[in-house]
């Protein structure tokens, strides 16, 4: 024979002919006479598992393995030639056509994972592939064996489309390993339950198909029922094709409720046929269903798993709460954001949180109670690290009709946008030219002190440049700011780290000395006083300009605000001046 099959592919071929031959040979056994068609036709559904988990190019090896067994096997049980060469030809048409209809989805689905596959299986195995080859089939049953063509169709159509309904989605899961990895994976118990289960569906339609004369058919369902719910699809696999071996037997033997009829052989056969098609469309949908929903449910709890891993690497912790105002649920790093684990938390309330934190949280989820369309956001510091800061957000959903509503709360850590709002506000407070507190920071400031600061023991000094105009206008407004740059300089370097200093607009400074008494703020002030005087400022390489300062200090008394010591300050300023400038004086 010039075929060749290439070795790799031998134990599929090997399996699929060998196969294909005892199934065939058995069914022909079992549900013919030897001149007519068998009633249940599994064979096809071997060739069409192997070719749907096969490369294309194994597809040929496939179908003349199993065109030679047909033929071996119809040789063996009906002794004719001519008859079985056509047979095989029928038949691996039939192949072909479900296979090549059903290939494409198949790596996507499988053969019948959810709803929307159960139709497309059911054109292709049904319908389409065993409708074309029953008239080819037909045709040989009445060339060859002398069979009526129409009855010889249909119950060609039935044995196929009925066999590779029950038993293709059988073989392609014992193909892949299916039964073999569940079985692993199950507990013993489980094992024995599987078992169990099976060995009930085998027990009962073998007990309904002894009983002649009691119409019980209704009673096979019940435990293939029993199976799906328990075992999912595969264990229906399992159980539906039992049940169309103990079926399709019994009535071809003429034991079973079926012989209740009394309409001949064959009718009883169909009807034993449409019974086992009613059986398998009453388990196909509801095991496809359980199959999505169990798929869903796996992705479900994928995706939750997901959020979880985002949430922990992402310092965001997800609160959920009940209207009582106790945790439900907590996903994300709760340890490193609110200090508490997430056993910690469960079932508790605020009251399980830091004091501090507990507190706030709770009061916003009071208001957003209160009212369902309020979203807060609130911030606080990190319970455990008061450099570190919290933002958390408060969110209604809305779960049902029925007001039962649920809290989200998202906590993330703002720390590093607090860091940079804290430096813009700081940025405000300085001022540019001299690098020393503005007007804005230095009240900031002064007026924290005066809230610390004991009776007495706190002086302001506002500062004014002598004639500064004069400067301006003679050697321009370049060589004012480098004056008043200069000036700065000299304040920062007679003066204590913790002296406050600003300068308050034009030519215009103030200093708060703190912890000092009279005598010590007026020297300092003396001292500022006499070494601008000087210190010439220079301009330029060859130019310098002399400058005075005139300084009027205030001391601060409990009671006094900021306000009042600055007029008290500038009125020994404008006294300062009147006494002739480059001189200190004192409220
Ligand atoms: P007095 O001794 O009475 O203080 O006389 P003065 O000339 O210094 O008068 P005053 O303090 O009122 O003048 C302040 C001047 O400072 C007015 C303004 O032109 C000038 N000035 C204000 N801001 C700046 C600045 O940023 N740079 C410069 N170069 N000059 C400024
Ligand atoms: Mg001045």
């Amino acid at each position: 024979m010039l075929y060749r099959v290439e070795p790799r592919l031998l134990p599929k071929v090997l399996i699929a002919g060998l196969l294909y031959f005892a199934l065939a040979a058995i069914t022909i056994t079992l549900t013919s006479n030897g001149n007519d068609i068998a009633t249940l036709w599994p064979a096809n559904a071997v060739l069409v598992a192997l070719m749907l988990l096969a490369p294309r190019q194994t597809w040929r090896s496939i179908l003349v393995a199993g065109f030679l067994a047909n033929i071996a096997a119809n040789v063996v049980t009906r002794n004719s030639i001519i008859g079985p060469a056509l047979f095989g030809i029928s038949n691996m048409v039939e192949v072909f056509i479900v296979a090549w209809g059903l290939h494409a989805a198949i790596s996507k689905d499988g053969i019948l994972r959810r709803p929307t596959s159960l139709w497309r299986f059911l054109f292709w195995a049904g319908l389409a592939g065993p409708a074309c080859s029953s008239v080819l089939g037909a045709a040989t049953a009445w060339i060859a064996f002398d069979q009526p063509f129409m009855t010889a169709m249909i119950t060609w159509y039935i044995a196929d489309s009925l066999g590779l309904i029950v038993f293709a989605p059988f073989f392609f899961a014992l193909f892949r390993g299916d039964f073999i990895h569940c079985f692993r994976s199950r507990t013993a118990i489980e094992r024995w339950e599987t078992l169990a289960l099976q060995g009930l569906v085998l027990a009962t339609t073998i007990g309904v198909f002894q009983v002649n004369h009691l119409p019980i058919l209704f009673l096979v369902p019940l435990p293939i029922m029993l199976v799906t719910f328990r075992r999912g699809w595969l264990g229906t696999k399992m159980a539906v094709m039992i049940v169309a071996i103990v079926v399709t037997v019994s009535t071809v033997r003429g034991s079973g409720p079926i012989m209740l009829a009394d309409m001949g052989d064959l009718p009883q056969v169909f009807f034993s046929q449409f019974y086992l098609a009613a059986l398998l469309m009453m388990q196909m949908p509801v095991a496809a269903a359980l199959a999505s929903r169990a798929e869903l449910i796996e992705q479900l709890a994928k995706s939750e798993e997901s959020v979880h891993v985002l949430a922990e690497q992402s310092d965001i912790l997800m609160l959920t709460l009940d209207r009582s105002g106790q945790f439900t649920k907590v996903v994300g790093a709760a340890q490193r954001m609110i200090g508490k684990t997430e056993a910690e938390l469960l079932g508790m309330s605020f009251e399980a949180l830091a004091p501090a934190t507990g507190e706030k949280l709770a009061s916003a989820f009071k208001d957003v109670i209160a009212d369902d369309s309020f979203d807060q956001a609130i911030e606080f510091i990190a319970p455990y690290n008061p450099r570190h800061w919290r933002e958390a957000k408060f969110r209604v959903l809305e779960a049902d009709q029925l007001a039962n509503h649920e809290v989200v709360i998202t906590v993330q850590d703002i720390t590093d946008r607090k860091q940079r709002e804290g430096e813009l506000v700081a940025q405000a407070h300085v001022d540019d030219m001299t690098g020393l507190l503005n007007r804005a920071g230095f009240t900031d400031k002064a007026q924290r002190q005066i809230a610390h600061a004991r009776d007495g023991d706190l002086y302001l000094v506002m500062i004014d440049v002598d004639r500064f105009k004069l400067i301006n206008d003679n050697l321009g407004h370049a060589s004012g700011d480098a004056v008043l740059t200069a000036i700065a300089q000299q304040m920062k370097s007679h003066l204590r780290s913790d002296d406050t200093i600003g300068r308050l607009g034009g030519d215009e400074f103030a200093i708060i000395l703190s912890h000092v008494d009279k005598d010590q703020a007026y020297e300092a002030c003396n001292r500022l006083v006499a070494s601008v005087a000087k210190t010439p400022v220079a301009l330029s390489k060859d130019k310098s300009v002399n400058v005075n300062i005139s300084c009027g200090m205030a001391r601060w008394h409990r009671g006094e605000n900021l306000e009042k010591l600055k007029h008290n300050a500038d009125m020994a300023l404008y006294e300062a001046k009147r006494r002739g400038r480059n001189t200190a004086v004192s409220a």
